[in-house]
């Protein structure tokens, strides 16, 4: 018998594998997918010209520890974010303006003072330790951001961030959540900054998820079973039973399940997990976090100044980021098509959610020509993928983070859970899925370790 299967070959499945590897246990890993990474996806152009990441794309090196040593490890390359040159702001269907990069945009001076009292005030909490208060756990960061005297204009703004930061409207998520990501993140400032200390500042040459690959292959390719959906789980006490859909049969002493909170439901788990488990996984929701990829033979957008970096109000893109990678692959823009927005547009056929899109770059970029003749364009809808189920991470109702605290991500039985959503740092990221798959093998290694010996 295995001494451990792991479910799931996203990073944090891969790392929990390598790490129980590494600490001299046997593993399975059983993945849905016909590849390894998850919300890692690295689509290669049809021209053979690079990458389009679908899902993760940007890490740090100063405050990733467990992603950059992989990078080093493996020999990576990476690129900085672009961010020389000129942002746009499109307030409305006929308004935009164009700011400096990395300034307040044209706000009246009570918007801006408004603003800067609502962002220092999350970084303040941000750096705090422990759990928000229950009583902002039962508020929504609208109504938080509302009750601390945000004008319309910063609510609104708030609302970009939940949906570009959580693919969901600040209406639905707690303010505590909000809090305690920023908690887990280096702070709110650091979520958002694009330079050496922030959540955007480097991109993989040859895809993020060639990271997946590598550390497949330190798990032993022969150990992973791809295209292997797993149904049923039943922990007997004394050893655990996985058996997927084809009907494949696992068995180890424990096993690590790794796919996000939102769909365990979705397992036949037995004996079923305890009713408070049920209770926060199943409240548990996940993001509408698109993107629309649109890639070019040349950067039309540097030429007239812009540095490909956009805010909007007035379309289903949300966001949208120069992500070229060098000028032997392609250009590309990267539009993130997040929240209610992204839901809609998610609803359109394919034909029309590109139009929609190129449409809105279009106006974005001052009915430029360009805008209309991409050499790929790829867009990728998380809520429609069986085996993920939308992104980035599980988000709790309304109340659930300070009341479940104690037991959401406890091992069950011999079930463990991992995931980027149980990370004390970097939760929603890389980073935050190696961080948890590390910890959930450790926790896996001491229980068998400490099974007492029969004489
Ligand atoms: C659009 C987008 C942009 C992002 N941007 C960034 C970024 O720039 N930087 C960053 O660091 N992070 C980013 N992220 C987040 C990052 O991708 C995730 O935090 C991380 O990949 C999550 O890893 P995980 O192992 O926790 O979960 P997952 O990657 O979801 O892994 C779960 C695995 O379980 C498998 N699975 C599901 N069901 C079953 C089943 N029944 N049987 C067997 N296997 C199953 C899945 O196929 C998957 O491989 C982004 C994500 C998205 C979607």
């Amino acid at each position: 018998m295995l001494d451990v299967i792991v479910v799931g070959a996203g990073f944090s499945g891969l790392q929990a594998a390598y790490s129980a590897k590494k600490a001299g246990l046997s593993v399975a890993v059983v993945e849905a997918r016909d590849r390894v990474g998850g919300k890692i996806w690295s689509a290669p152009l049809a021209s053979g010209r690079g990458f389009a990441e679908l899902g993760g794309a940007w890490i740090n090196d100063s405050l990733q520890p467990r992603v950059w040593s992989y990078v080093q490890q493996f020999g990576l390359k990476v690129v900085k974010q672009r961010l020389k040159g000129t942002a746009i702001m499109q307030e409305s269907e006929t308004d935009r303006f164009e700011f400096p990069f990395g300034v307040t945009p044209e706000f009246t001076p009570e918007e801006k003072k408004n603003l800067e009292m609502i962002r220092d005030h999350f970084q303040a909490e941000s750096l705090k330790t422990g759990l928000p208060s229950t009583e902002i756990d039962n508020m929504t960061l609208d109504q938080h951001v509302r009750a601390l005297g945000a004008l319309p204009k910063i609510a609104k703004m708030v609302n970009m961030w939940s949906q570009v930061m959580h693919g969901l409207e600040s209406t639905e998520e707690s303010a505590a959540w909000f809090i305690d990501y920023c908690r887990r993140n280096k702070g709110f400032l650091a979520i958002r900054a694009d330079n050496s200390t922030g959540g955007q500042y480097l991109r993989f040459q040859d895809g993020a998820q060639s990271v997946a690959h590598e550390i497949a292959k330190l798990v032993g390719i022969e150990n992973i079973h791809l295209a292997s959906p797993v149904h049923l789980i039943k922990d007997h006490g004394s050893h655990t039973v996985v058996v997927t859909r084809n009907h494949e049969v696992f068995q180890a002493k424990k096993c690590i399940l790794s796919v996000p909170s939102t769909m365990y439901k979705e397992f036949d788990i037995s004996p079923p997990l305890p009713p408070d488990v049920q209770e926060v996984t199943n409240g548990t929701v996940l993001g509408d976090y698109n993107k629309l990829i649109v890639c070019y033979d040349t950067p039309w957008w540097r030429d007239e100044g812009f540095n490909g970096y956009f805010a909007s109000y007035a379309g289903p893109i949300t966001l949208g980021r120069d992500t070229s990678v060098d000028e032997k692959s392609h250009y590309s823009l990267t539009c993130f098509v997040n929240g209610l927005p992204g839901r809609e547009w998610s609803k359109l056929p394919s034909h029309e959610r590109r139009a929609a899109g190129l449409k809105q770059l279009s106006k974005v970029f001052k009915n430029n020509p360009e805008v209309f003749r991409p050499i790929e364009v790829f867009e990728q809808i998380w809520q429609h993928e069986e085996f993920s189920r939308g992104a980035l991470a599980p988000v709790h109702s309304l109340g659930h983070l300070t009341k479940f605290a104690s037991i959401y991500g406890r091992p069950v039985g011999n079930l463990h859970f991992v995931g980027t959503e149980y990370s004390t740092e970097w939760k929603g990221y890389m980073e935050g899925a190696l961080c948890s798959g590390e910890h959930g093998a450790q926790q896996v290694v001491k229980a068998l370790r400490s099974v007492p010996v029969k004489l």
